[in-house]
Parts: C-alpha cells; sequence; structure tokens
C-alpha cells in the first residue's frame, strides 16, 4: 500500500525533530506535527531559558565579588521584565532555526494537533495522513499533586513569563528544576525557599554532592526545608498565598512554584485507536527499538520516561531515524556513561556511578574526594568551596564515576565522560598532564583515596 508519508512524526521537539531530519536526510518522506512551539520543552520552557536565566542570577555574585579585583559599582540594580524580553526575543530566534532545519531538510511541517485515528493514520487539523511508521515524540508536562489550592501553584511552564519577579517564593520538589529554579529566584534576588519532602535533595545523585550542595546553599542564605510537604495553599485578601504544611506550620509567599516531576504528555493523542501499552508509570511502554507494542508505532523522548534529558532525546531519535532508514548504521543507545549537570549555583556536574551505587553493584571501591576555594574567589569575602570527587573500583583501577560541585562543573564532566566511556583507569587520570592553574586540574592530581 501506497502511504501519504514514510514516517510521521508528532512532536517537533528534540527528540522528534533529530528524527525526522534525519530520517528525511536518509531519503524517507517525513512530516513533523506540533502543537506548541517549534524545537519542543527544551527550546521554549526547558534548557535554553532556564540555562539563561541562570546566566542571569549568577550576575548577582559577579558584582559582589568584583571589588576584591578592584572594581567599584553603585549598587546594582536588576530588572526582571527585560530578561524575560531579551530571553523571549532569544527563544523567538530558535524557533525560526528550527523552522528552517525541518523545511531545508525536506520534512513536511504540520502546525496543529496531531492523534492517531489508527496504526498508520494521524488526523491533523481536519485532514489525515497516512503513515508507514508513526513516531511518538510528545514529551512531557508538568506534574502538580492535586493538594487543595494547588491552582494557586505554577510550574515550570509559568515561570519562564512572569510578569515580574516575585519577593517571596516557595519551590516544592528536590529534582533538577526545585534546585535549578531556586538557584535562579535566590540569585536575582526574591527571598527563596526550597521545600523536599525527603532527607535531603537530588535522590539518586552521590550522597557527598547531595551534602556539599546543601552546605554551599545555605551558605548563600537559601532556606532549606527537608522533610517538609504542604497540605494546602490558600490565597489571602492581598494577594500573597498562605502555605499550609503537613506539620501543621505556615508559611507566606507570593509564588508558589511546583517542580514535583513530569508526566508524558498523551492528551488526546488517540492511543486508545491503537495497541500502544503504557508501563506503571503511565509512560509509552517501547522494546529496545522504541517500538511500542503496535508493530507501525514508535516512541521516544520523556514520553518514554528513560531519562529526561535533551540529548538523550536527540540520541534516540538518531538511532531511530537510523533503525528505520538506514540499519547498516544503527547502533543502540548506550545509557550507561550519561554525564549530566544541575545548574544549580554552584553547578553540579556527574558521570558514571555515584559511590552508593558502586558500593551496591559489589565493586571494591576506592574514593578519591577535594574539597578547595576556587583560585577565583581567594581575593574576595566568598568562602564557596568546590567539590571533586572519583569513584574508582581497586581491582581493575576503572574510574567508575566523576562528581563535581562548583563553578563550570557541567563544563569540566564533559570531557571526562569520554574519558570514562574510553573506560579510563585512574592510573590514566594520574599520567594526565594537567592544564593549570585551572579547577579541572584537580581531576588528575588527586592521589590519596579518602575511603577504601
Ligand atoms: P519535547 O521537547 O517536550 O517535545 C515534545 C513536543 O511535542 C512539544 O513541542 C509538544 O508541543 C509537542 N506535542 C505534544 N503533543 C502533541 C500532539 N498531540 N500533536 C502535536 N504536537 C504535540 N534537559 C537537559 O538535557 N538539560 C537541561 O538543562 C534541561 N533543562 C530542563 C529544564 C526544564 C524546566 C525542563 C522542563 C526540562 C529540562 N530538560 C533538560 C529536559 C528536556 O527539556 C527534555 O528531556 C527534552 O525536551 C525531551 O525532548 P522530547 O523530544 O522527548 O520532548
Ligand atoms: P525530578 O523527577 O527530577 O524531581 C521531582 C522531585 O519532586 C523529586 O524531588 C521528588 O521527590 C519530588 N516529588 C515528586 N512527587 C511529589 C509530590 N507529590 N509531592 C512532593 N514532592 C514530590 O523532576 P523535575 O520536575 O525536577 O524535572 C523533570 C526532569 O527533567 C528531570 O528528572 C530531568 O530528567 C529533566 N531536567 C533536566 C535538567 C538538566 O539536565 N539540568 C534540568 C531540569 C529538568 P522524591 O525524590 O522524594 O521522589
Amino acid at each position: 500500500m501506497a502511504y501519504d508519508f514514510d514516517l510521521y512524526v508528532i512532536g517537533a521537539g528534540s527528540g522528534g525533530v533529530r528524527a525526522a531530519r534525519f530520517a528525511a536526510g536518509f531519503g524517507a518522506k517525513v512530516a513533523v506535527a506540533e502543537s506548541r512551539y517549534l524545537g519542543g520543552t527544551c527550546v521554549n520552557v526547558g534548557c535554553v531559558p532556564k540555562k539563561l536565566l541562570v546566566y542571569g542570577a549568577h550576575f548577582a555574585e559577579d558584582f559582589e565579588q568584583a571589588s576584591g579585583f578592584g572594581w567599584s559599582l553603585d549598587e546594582a540594580q536588576f530588572d526582571w521584565p527585560t530578561l524575560i524580553a531579551n530571553k523571549d526575543r532569544e527563544i523567538n530566534r530558535l524557533n525560526g532555526i528550527y523552522r528552517n532545519l525541518l523545511v531545508n531538510s525536506g520534512v513536511t511541517l504540520h502546525e496543529g494537533h496531531a492523534s492517531i485515528v489508527d496504526p498508520h493514520t494521524v488526523e491533523i487539523n481536519g485532514e489525515r495522513f497516512s503513515a508507514k511508521n508513526i513516531l511518538i515524540a510528545t514529551g512531557g508536562w508538568p506534574q502538580i499533586p492535586e493538594i487543595p489550592g494547588h491552582e494557586h501553584a505554577i510550574s515550570s511552564n509559568q515561570a519562564f513569563f512572569l510578569k515580574e519577579l516575585p519577593k517571596r517564593v516557595l519551590v516544592v520538589g528536590g529534582g533538577y528544576i526545585a534546585v535549578e529554579f531556586a538557584g535562579i529566584f535566590h540569585g536575582l534576588g526574591a527571598q527563596t525557599t526550597l521545600l523536599y519532602r525527603g532527607e535531603l535533595f537530588l535522590r539518586g545523585f552521590d550522597g557527598a554532592v547531595r551534602k556539599h550542595l546543601q552546605e554551599e546553599l545555605t551558605k548563600r542564605g537559601m532556606d532549606l526545608q527537608f522533610n517538609a510537604d504542604i497540605e494546602r495553599i490558600d490565597k489571602q485578601a492581598d494577594g500573597s498565598l498562605k502555605v499550609t504544611l503537613k506539620d501543621g506550620r505556615q508559611l507566606e509567599a507570593d509564588c508558589v512554584f511546583y517542580a514535583t516531576g513530569r508526566r508524558p504528555m498523551l492528551d488526546n493523542l488517540g492511543l486508545e485507536n491503537t495497541g500502544v501499552k503504557l508501563d506503571k508509570k503511565g509512560f509509552v511502554e517501547v522494546d529496545e527499538l522504541y517500538q511500542t507494542a503496535e508493530p507501525s508505532i514508535l516512541a521516544l523522548g520523556d514520553v518514554i520516561g528513560r531519562v529526561q534529558l535533551t540529548p538523550v532525546a536527540l540520541a534516540e531519535g538518531m538511532a531511530v531515524a537510523r533503525r528505520l532508514f538506514k540499519p547498516e548504521q544503527y547502533r543502540p543507545v548506550d545509557y550507561k556513561m550519561i554525564p549530566t549537570a544541575v545548574f544549580s549555583l554552584p553547578n553540579i556536574g556527574t558521570v558514571g556511578l555515584t559511590e552508593e551505587e558502586a558500593r551496591e553493584a559489589g565493586h571494591d571501591v576506592q574514593i578519591f574526594e577535594s574539597r578547595f576555594r576556587p583560585m577565583k574567589l581567594t581575593l574576595t569575602e566568598c568562602q564557596e568551596r568546590t567539590l571533586m570527587k572519583l569513584v574508582v573500583d581497586a581491582k581493575t583501577d576503572k574510574v567508575l564515576g566523576c562528581h563535581m560541585v562548583g563553578p563550570d562543573a557541567g563544563e569540566i564532566v564533559q570531557g571526562l565522560a569520554i574519558a570514562l566511556k574510553a573506560g579510563a583507569t585512574k592510573r590514566d587520570f594520574d599520567e594526565t598532564i594537567g592544564v593549570h592553574p585551572t579547577a579541572a586540574e584537580e581531576f588528575v592530581t588527586m592521589r590519596t583515596p579518602v575511603a577504601g
């Protein structure tokens, strides 16, 4: 049977655009549907605008530290609407680039909400298109628990478009988004509280990293409240919010921001017209080839709930395009050594196993750790310290994990990830000449284990 398209991609986010462009490049006839914004979450309400706001927040400490280097500044002023307007302009520019990328690679772009009518048919804007394969790349959506008054809370989707910087912000959650946005609001001058239901935030990260960040944020004056959860939110006559915690305490805020995870975006997608199955958490279930339970339908990225990171969605997009249209070049995505950064202030950068994971996996573990005051701060009053940590297998000498909390940790860990992926040993690290004077050189000069 002749189909309108070889591949119909639903969602022009990180994974969908990558799969569509490469599939078209391999000679396939491809369409992409997008209901909101070209480039998806990362470009519009994720990585990119977030990083711009983090840069904005970082200036606060730059100004503070400048006097140690002889600079004098009048009192610095910050204007939130300027930052948001400039951010919006940049995102508009990127939307245009994504449009050109798709169109120039021969992909047909359909703007509107797509739904699946049957395993080979997609409906959009009242029109139906047939496709040999359909790719679900619809991403995720913020999830706010339905406590009384949850309608007064915002998520990351709204945070990027607030008209003004709230004076008092309560950030709820202990994952990437909560920690990053608490840093943004705090850096830009809002009185910021981070409220997390567990003992210590960033579950799943190395214990030393979590503790170190807790200490650094506390030093900076951020209010961290762990073992705390919200029971209800009430709007008061003056517009402010009264937040009642489960332990009975009450807090006041002008903005309550929930960052409590993301659900798969499957709204009105028509999955009931297909044999696609969901996993226990409600994400689209796929096999190792991104194949759903419906043979003609594939899925990737946040909607499959594996690793919710843009570079992972990109890699999955590439794998799907190759698998379908260039099988001789197909290589599976390696989920083992995924480097990642939390753009908190200071940053976290990490790759490989945490100490806890390495011990649990039965490795005979050696730990190398270094804590120091970054050189840039020696002429300032700032007491921030950097943490670097290596987790090594004592038997094979392989470096299993690298972890850092400190300036530019995200930048530094990218290179280390290549070394770990190539199987570097601690001896390889030791024999590598440092770049002096940098913080990064500390990763090749840690000689004595702190724990075995
Ligand atoms: P998305 O990028 O979400 O794209 C899905 C697209 O599908 C959307 O454009 C949506 O509008 C569209 N769509 C949905 N349903 C339909 C439909 N029925 N019809 C048509 N179109 C539809 N990752 C990092 O690696 N680094 C970071 O620093 C980082 N920061 C982040 C910060 C925030 C605040 C958030 C929320 C996420 C962040 N992420 C980050 C995660 C990253 O954004 C996601 O992992 C990535 O965007 C997933 O890509 P995707 O292609 O699966 O989905
Ligand atoms: P995460 O899954 O990272 O964190 C969710 C947090 O919310 C956890 O601390 C969790 O607690 C807590 N939580 C979940 N449900 C509730 C609830 N009902 N009540 C109170 N707390 C709750 O999600 P995020 O929303 O922070 O981010 C989504 C994903 O986006 C990330 O996992 C990441 O993959 C990606 N991302 C990546 C970034 C980067 O690369 N720099 C930046 C931002 C996002 P607990 O730990 O106890 O379960």
